[in-house]
Formats: structure tokens, sequence, C-alpha cells
């Protein structure tokens, strides 16, 4: 794998140069390279290559030694973040059915071999330098497992190959003529968007500055971290972009360094681009577009001043390896014209753990694997447009959300007896928040607030809705919850059978 040699090399020969970064703690290529050694050592001796193996943690220096532990040793690895509630853990653990734990923060398990925090820093730390082995992967092996949010109301677990990692990493290197010396990264490691940094930034050399969960809670922290970083390349969502872009201080005289901002995950707003551009000028911007599913990203466009003038952003051209086809009931459809984006080639995954292939929205076209993505657009001189999804999966601050995987996991609490769960949008169209209508069953009591608790158990915080009970839901006229009339009562409009209960 040309992604495991180069960084193998770059650990071995770039020293004291600093490789990762959390908060306060720094690891440099050399000791990053002498703690995934004796880890992966430590690994190869209990389990066996080629069956996962569940990281939990978020960004502490001991993950990125996980993560290379697992990719030198031949472990496909599921990335864990500690804000997981229990119960979406229990069913990523039932699913994935990982071979073992390594937890960089606490964590019980019955069953399953775990190594615990203390275990983990004591292996990685202690004892003689063990050499990382020369990568010897096979390019149809798994390299990670990441899950996604699934309508059955189940997480999805896609599997991405060595293949398609390293023609990621190949296209994003492409991407940047001069390699940027440091990286920022914002997303958790179970969201792909953190691929995009993390494996790129050990492949040049680079620094990988993580910023974590409490940092990103705290303004002043987030902003003085992000001046110490020195930060080069940023890899954002756009909602990321836009907390940013509230404090006036982000622009180039308090942030000279940044070169570059890749977004992917979610749409990019005009509004955003041109804000950027202006507070940032000559700021390159990388609009990319993909599902997990494809492996990060499949498409890029450079958005200058031309582009950000437009109603609606380019998402770009594919890159090598890629072909994307507009298909509608069918048939291919002519350039400009409407239909579901599908994806071929290289980047597509190879499925959904435990699921037949073409069970799925995956595929095979011309003898090579494809994916229906379920968005909305349309090609114009070879670049793509992203318009929307076709279904009811969106995004909250960049996460993707299913509206059905929020109402199985609602409607499964014993008091709730009906669910339908809808989506507020900001005036941009941004979807901003969730709302969950419920009916409680005969003779139920329970608050919003015992049911939210109680949520919060099996979803993580942004997929939590707000709750509001509701007697007797609207139906269309064919018989089917009006989720149009939901969305007009969440956003205020017009009376409703509400329930007395919203007023506790
Ligand atoms: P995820 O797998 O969580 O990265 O979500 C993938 C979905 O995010 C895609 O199928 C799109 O719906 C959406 N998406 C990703 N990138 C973009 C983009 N640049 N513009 C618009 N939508 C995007």
């Amino acid at each position: 794998m040309i992604m495991l040699e180069k960084i193998w090399k770059n650990l071995r020969e770039k020293g004291d140069a600093p490789a990762y970064l959390c908060e306060t703690q720094q690891l440099s290529y050399q000791a990053l390279g002498e703690w995934a050694g004796r880890l992966c050592r430590n690994l190869q001796k209990r389990f066996s290559p080629g069956i996962p193996i569940l990281l939990y943690g978020h960004k502490q220096p001991v993950m990125a030694a996980a993560f290379l532990a697992c990719a030198f040793g031949g472990f496909p690895f599921v990335p864990v973040d500690s804000s997981t509630p229990k119960e979406r853990l229990r069913a990523i653990l039932a699913s994935a059915r990982p071979q073992g734990l390594l937890a960089a923060e606490p964590l019980r398990a019955e069953k399953i071999p775990l190594l615990s925090p203390e275990v983990l820093e004591q292996i990685c730390q202690g004892g003689e330098a063990v050499p990382l082995p020369f990568p010897a992967r096979k390019m149809d092996e798994l390299f990670y497992i990441m899950y996604t949010s699934g309508s059955t109301g189940a997480p999805k677990g896609v599997m991405v190959t060595c293949e398609n990692l390293d023609s990621f990493v190949s296209w994003m290197t492409a991407l940047f003529p001069q390699k940027p010396a440091v990286v920022v990264n914002q997303a958790a490691f179970s969201f792909d968007l953190s691929v995009a940094d993390f494996w790129p930034a050990l492949f040049w050399g680079a620094r990988e500055y993580t910023l974590s969960r409490r940092t990103q809670r705290d303004y002043p922290a987030l902003f003085s971290q992000l001046e110490s970083s020195a930060g080069e390349l940023m890899v954002l969502t756009p909602s990321f972009a836009s907390l940013l872009l509230a404090d006036q201080s982000f622009c180039a005289q308090r942030f000279p360094m940044l070169k570059t901002i890749f977004f992917c995950g979610e749409t990019l707003l005009p509004k955003t681009a041109q804000m950027l551009l202006k507070r940032f000028p000559g700021l390159r911007i990388l609009n990319a577009y993909g599902p997990t599913e494809c492996t990060v990203a499949v498409t890029a466009a450079e958005i200058g001043e031309k582009e950000a003038s437009a109603a609606l952003l380019p998402v770009g051209n594919p890159k090598p390896g890629m072909e994307i086809r507009i298909e509608n009931e069918g048939r291919l459809a002519e350039e400009g014209e409407e239909g579901e984006i599908v994806l071929v080639g290289d980047s597509v995954a190879a499925g959904y753990v435990g699921t037949e292939l073409y069970a799925t929205s995956f595929g095979m076209r011309n003898g090579k694997r494809s994916y229906c993505t379920g968005d909305l657009g349309w090609m114009e001189n070879g670049v793509l447009y992203c318009k929307g999804r076709l279904d009811s999966q969106v995004k909250i601050h960049g996460y993707r959300v299913e509206l059905q995987d929020v109402e199985k996991n609602l409607s499964a609490l014993p008091s709730v007896a009906e669910v339908v769960v809808v989506s507020r949008e900001d005036r941009n169209g941004r979807t901003v928040r969730l709302v969950g209508f419920v009916r409680l069953g005969d003779g139920q009591n329970q608050t919003k607030r015992q049911l939210q608790a109680l949520l919060a158990q099996r979803l993580p915080e942004y997929m939590c809705p707000e709750i509001r009970f509701i007697q007797a839901f609207p139906l269309n006229e064919n018989g089917k919850y009006d989720r149009k009339r939901l969305k007009e009562i969440a956003d205020g409009k017009g009376d409703f059978a509400a329930d007395p209960r919203n007023w506790e």
C-alpha cells in the first residue's frame, strides 16, 4: 500500500518533527513510530489479522498510535468516538463483532478482550523500541469500518479497503502541489471527514493538529489553539466554518498561515465562501463531495470569487478512477438534467458489514463497484452539482442523520406509542434541528425531560430531537402522516392538537 509505505518511511526519518498534537500533548514522528511499533507487536501477539479491532476514545495521542498499529498489523479498525452513547456502542459491537477493544478512555465491556487506557499507555510507552513492520497489506483488505446513521434504526458499518484509501490519499496529494506543513483536524475520528486530514498529514510528513471536543466548545480556547497551530490547511465542515466566521477575528491578520480550507460533508453556502474570501484574500477553498460509502470524497471544486457568486456552488470534477453517472429511472440523464448521483469506481467501498452488497445501494456497473448516493444532482461540462437529497437524510452540523434512525430509536422507548421526526431548516435551507412529535401510549405520563434522558442513552447528542407531545397526528389525503404539516407546526405555524404536557 503506497500510503503506508510512505508513512513508514516518514516515521523512521522525520525524527523530532512533530507528527500529532492534541491539546497539550504532542508526539514527534519518532515517538509516534515507537508507540505504534510497540502496540502493533502487542496486538500481533494477541489477535488475528483481518478481524476488526474497535478503537474507543477521542483524540488522545494513543488513538493515533492505535490507528497506525492496526494499519501496519493488518487489523481493520472501527473508530468509535467516546461521545457515543452506550446503546449505540452496543449496536456497533453487535454489528462489527470485533476481536478486541482498545480503549483510550474508561470503558466496560463483557466478553471482548479489552485493553484499558492504562494498559494501552503502558504498552505504547514502556519497554524497548520495536520497529513497525514494513507494510504488507493487500489492496482488497479492509482498512477501516466507519459507522454511520442507518434508516433501519441501527448504525451501518461502511467497509473501506486499502485500495479505497490509497486512491483517496493519492488524489488528495495531487490536489496539493505544495504540501501543507500543518493540517488542522476538526472532525471526530468516527466521522470520515477526519480521514481527509489524518492520513494525508502523515503521508506528507506534516503535523496533524487536532481540536478536541472540549476545545471546540470553548470559543476562546478554540481560537487560541487555532492561532498556535499555525495551520496551513484546515479540513472542516461548512457549519464549523460558519461558527468560526461568527467571530470577526477569524481573518487573515490573526491566522496568516492559513492557505487552504478543504470542505466536505454538507452544502457549502455561497455566503460562507464569500465571507471567507473577504476575510482571507487569496484563500484556496476546496468544496469536496462524497459519502462515507465512497471514502470521504470523490469530487472537488475550487471556489474563487467568480464561483462564489453563484446561487449553488459546484462540487467539482471527479477524482481519477471514478465515474459519475446521473441516473433517471434507470437511464443515463442528459447533460444538465437532474437525476440521482451514482458513483462508480475505485473509491466505492466494499459494502456494509453483514449485508449482501446487492441488498443495498451498492452494486456493479460496467464491471466496477457502484453506489447510488440518494443525492440529487446534475453534470455541466464535466462538473458536478449536488442539489439535495432524494430521501429523508439530513445533515446537522455536517453529521449525517437518517430521520428514520431517530424515529426508530424514539419509538423503541416503552412509553412511546407513535412518533414522527421532522427537520427544521434555517433561512439558507440548512438543517438546524430536529423535532420529534410523540404520542405517548395510554396511561403513560413521562415528561419530555425523561424521554430525552432515555433517548440520550441510545443516540448521539446531535441526533436527539426536541420533543413535542401531540394527541393526534395530522394525515394527508393518502392517509399517511402529513410530514409537511408537521414541519409547519414545528416552525410554529398554525394550531395543532397539542398535548398539555408540552408546557411542563
Ligand atoms: P457522509 O457520509 O456523512 O459524509 O454524508 C454524505 C452526504 O453528505 C452526501 O451523500 C451528500 O448528501 C452530503 N454532502 C457531502 N458533501 C457535500 C457537498 N460538498 N455539498 C453538498 N452535499 C454534500
